[in-house]
């Protein structure tokens, strides 16, 4: 990965964009460049974000990219998390699980594989690490994951679906948690697997179909990291930090139009909770960049109350805005680009 890559943003956000190659059923040319490491053109326009992914970026290469980074940042302490953001087709669930039928069919050493199952094989392996270096201090980890879906503002159980419309809640030690959420404890690559293979055929999306219900759901994997050791004088310390993994809502503006009831209100939830995640952080690039204190609207939406704790201070965040490069797309990509460009 390019380090001090000019113009890089030195906050908490790092914004990279992705672009997918063109799908067989896309036809004409691709309407997006990479100009530079850091750059694209779309007919004519330039635009700069920390990196550019195009075509000839595989998933090895997306996972250095924000993957390692991700495992360095939650065992230095901090709440890391990954967003994919963009229009439904984009690529945000080949980035963040990769082929999900593959994975569920237990194929999960293929070059497709995504973000996920490579960012708990290089969490395993640094853990493993650490805990060999500081043997002395007798250094141990503890990894608790948990799998959730938020439909129409409603939270539900991707480990134990019958827990729907779980709550959220606060607590003034442990901060803001779901309610009755499943968390399960991990030590191998194993467990991972089966809880990614248990969340993902428990959520709204069929594996490939692009059904309306399930580009309309956000999905976030957590894993609680804690750490635990014995200093020289004999006392305990511990360290907790979180890792996100989430793939959103397909970022298309919802179609209104014919829509009553249930489905207007949805609609109008989704548009809600994604620009609500815009705003938040626009606000948190600005906040780190002039030093001013401004209010944080957490509260605003299920998402961004649920990652309070991973959203502002001294968190981390990676957001992989997901682009085609087919004229066909033109407006949502401008729209993408344009979001890509307010969080940086
Ligand atoms: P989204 O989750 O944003 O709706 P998907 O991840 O389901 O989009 O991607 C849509 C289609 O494009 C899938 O068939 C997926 O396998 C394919 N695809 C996405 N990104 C890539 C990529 N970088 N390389 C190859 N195929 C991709
Ligand atoms: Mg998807």
């Amino acid at each position: 990965p390019e380090n001090g890559v000019p113009g890089s943003s030195d906050t908490g956000v790092k914004v990279i964009v992705r672009m997918r190659p063109l799908s067989k059923n896309e036809e004409g040319e691709m309407i997006v460049q990479k100009t530079s490491g850091d750059s694209l053109s779309i007919l004519g326009q330039q635009f700069t974000f920390d990196h550019v992914a195009d075509t000839s970026a595989n998933q090895m290469d997306i996972f250095q990219l924000v993957g390692a980074p991700l495992v360095e940042n939650c065992l230095a302490g901090f709440n890391s998390s990954i967003f994919a953001y963009g229009q439904t087709g984009s690529g945000k669930t080949f980035t963040i699980w990769g082929p999900t039928n593959a994975l569920l069919e237990e194929n999960s050493s293929s070059d497709d594989q995504g973000l996920t199952p490579r960012v708990f094989e290089r969490l395993f392996s640094r853990i493993n690490e650490e805990q060999d270096k500081h043997a002395d201090k007798q250094l141990m980890y503890q990894c608790r994951c948990s799998f959730l879906e938020i439909y129409n503002e409603q939270i539900t159980d991707l480990l134990n679906p019958s827990q729907k419309n779980l709550h959220l809640r606060e607590d003034t030690k442990t901060g803001v948690y779901v309610e009755n959420l499943t968390e399960s404890t991990i030590c191998s690559m194993n467990d991972v697997t089966q809880l990614l293979k248990k969340g993902l055929s428990n959520r709204r999306t069929g594996a490939t179909s692009i059904n309306i219900e399930s580009s309309r759901s956000h999905s976030v994997f957590t894993c609680v990291v804690e750490s635990r050791c014995k200093s020289l004088d004999g006392l305990s310390c511990f360290k907790t930090s979180r890792m996100n993994l989430v793939d959103l809502a397909g970022s298309e503006r919802q179609k209104s139009t014919g829509a009553a009831g249930d489905r207007l209100k949805e609609a109008g939830n989704i548009n809600r909770s994604l620009s609500q995640l815009g705003n938040l952080i626009n606000i948190l690039a600005e906040v780190s960049q002039t030093g001013k204190q401004r209010h944080i609207p957490y509260r605003d939406s299920k998402l961004t109350f649920l990652l309070q704790e991973s959203l502002g201070g001294n968190a981390k965040l990676a957001m992989l805005c997901a682009i085609s490069p087919s004229q066909c797309c033109r407006s949502e990509t401008y729209s993408t680009l344009r979001f890509a460009q307010r969080a940086k």
